[in-house]
């Protein structure tokens, strides 16, 4: 797949004076592996600042975890949908760089539907004053406990007796179990797997924005001039100190340096063989780091012939009737207004999701998806027109929603996951950064720092980001 519509306005070149190759004694040959955000921003920054690059993908399609689908006949997206935190990230500039409007959602704004009724969340909040206040006693002695001992804690073994507490009041415990399943897809991870420390992380609360018409435009923007080769999954990366060779199904790449991209789950589950193999320090960071495994996030999205719920944008929550019901299409969101179309999406979350994944079949999903909606709306809904059901814990080349901060594991191992080897194998992906790791601008950012690194290494200068579209004057991304 080569894109060519680069024009010399859009260089992305990580030399100040845009001038691509000249600045080169030898413009190194790179080999990035995996076409998702991390992959397609380093390979776009080398390849406009002179590099000879190739992408290697193993899908037939680009983006990754970013997937803009128009089977419902409206662009829906199956992987990431916000910009986290949109006020300040670079995802937004270059939204408005390429003239992709954003659509806000209302911060922190929810309406959580029980027996019958709903409350926004400053009501249901005052209701279960007792849930509230045990949990975050309880959070604060683990926390403390943890500091104290050396030894973390998990948001299960602080939430789980709480919810199963027959001594709260049943609502206290259903609000409970649904805090904690905000948790588990934030992170995508079982309660128990939690660091308690990194539980419910801002973002939930933060400002959040959907660019409308799909990441699928930031996607294209980035593959624009590439030479992706789709449908070509990389099974060996072979490095010495001179060089780096990459093995496919058929084919052998030679090159002097290779970004690995891929998703933690694919390392942690060895589909990659390396030889040697990688230094102990790094195996066992991305051994300790959290991926799938027995969790995950995934979607429910349906079309309708007419919306039969509620115009808002605000987040709608089915407690459900049993706090351990947790997390299996409670959290809805209408995305009707952003698409001009009666479209809902739902999500799943933890253990439930994998559960549902493993067990049930599309016709199972959205029957429990339409009880759900049942008592959110109060009617019986009609059949959908149109189904999407994800699957991104089998999903061969994903192996989960996003990494995690296990309870075994820290910002350490992050750092050890992406140091590179020699200079010759460089690591980016969500997952190898400390900060916002699963989200799509930790994707972005672990793509400028692979690029920076190997531009400063083979170019031996400082790189600049001020030709990139998310650069804003004074930010050092
Ligand atoms: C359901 C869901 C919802 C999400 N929601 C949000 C959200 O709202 N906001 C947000 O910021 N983030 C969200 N995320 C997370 C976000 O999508 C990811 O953090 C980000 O897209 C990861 O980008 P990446 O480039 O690191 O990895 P990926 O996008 O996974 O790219 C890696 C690429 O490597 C390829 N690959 C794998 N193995 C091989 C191989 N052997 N050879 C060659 N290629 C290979 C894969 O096919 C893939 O294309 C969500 C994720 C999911 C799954």
């Amino acid at each position: 797949m080569k894109s060519d519509s680069t024009t010399p306005g859009t260089l992305w070149s990580l030399h100040a004076t845009r001038q691509a190759p000249g600045a080169w004694a030898r413009p190194p040959r790179i080999i990035v592996v995996g076409a998702g955000m991390a992959g397609l921003v380093c390979a776009r920054l080398l390849h406009d600042s002179g590099c000879t690059v190739t992408v290697l993908e193993a899908r037939a399609r680009l983006g990754g975890r970013l997937w803009t689908e128009t089977r419902l006949g409206v662009p829906t997206d199956l992987g990431a949908s916000w910009i986290h935190g949109a006020d300040h990230n670079p995802l937004s500039t270059w939204c408005r760089a390429i003239g992709l409007p954003l659509a806000f959602a209302p911060t922190g704004s929810r309406r959580f539907y029980a027996d019958g009724a709903f409350m926004r969340t400053p009501a249901l909040a005052r209701k279960t004053w007792r849930g509230l206040v045990a949990a975050a006693a309880a959070a604060g002695r683990a926390q403390w406990q943890a500091r104290r001992t050396a030894v973390p804690a998990s948001l299960g073994s602080v939430m789980e007796p709480l919810i199963a507490n027959p001594r709260l009041p049943p609502l206290d415990r259903r609000f409970l179990a649904w805090i904690t399943s905000m948790s588990e897809s934030v992170e995508g991870a079982p309660a128990e797997r939690i660091d308690i420390a990194h539980w419910y992380p801002g973002e939930a609360n933060g400002v959040n924005a959907l660019p409308v018409g799909g990441y699928g435009r930031l996607v294209a923007d980035a593959a624009t001039g590439l030479a992706v080769r789709c449908e070509t999954p990389v099974r060996v990366i072979r490095y010495t100190r001179t060089e780096v060779t990459v093995e496919t199904a058929n084919e052998l790449f030679t090159a002097d340096a290779v970004v690995v991209t891929v998703p933690l789950g694919i390392l942690k589950d060895d589909v990659i063989r390396f030889e040697p193999p990688l230094p102990a320090p790094k195996r066992a960071a991305i051994a300790r780091l959290g991926f799938g495994g027995d969790a995950v996030m995934n979607k429910i999205v349906l079309r309708f012939d007419k919306q039969f719920w509620p115009d808002t944008n605000e987040r709608s929550i089915v407690l459900p009737a049993q706090p351990d019901e947790r997390g299996r299409y409670t959290n809805w969101i209408n995305v009707a207004q952003l698409l001009k179309a009666p479209v809902i999406m739902g999500f799943a979350s933890g253990r439930a999701a994998a559960m549902l994944e493993h067990s049930y079949d599309d016709a199972a999903s959205v029957e429990l998806a339409l009880a759900n909606l049942a008592r959110l709306t109060g009617t019986q809904p009609p059949a959908p027109t149109g189904v999407i059901v994800t699957r991104w814990l089998s999903d061969p080349w994903a192996r989960g929603a996003y990494s995690y901060n296990s309870v075994h594991s820290s910002d350490a191992d992050r750092l050890d996951y992406a140091r590179p080897v020699g200079d010759r194998v460089y690591f980016a992906g969500e997952g190898t950064q400390a900060v916002d790791y699963g989200t799509v601008q930790a994707a972005l950012r672990s793509g400028v720092d692979a690029a920076s690194a190997i531009f400063r290494h083979w170019a031996g200068m400082e790189p600049t980001l001020a030709n990139a579209p998310w650069h804003e004057a004074g930010s050092a991304h």
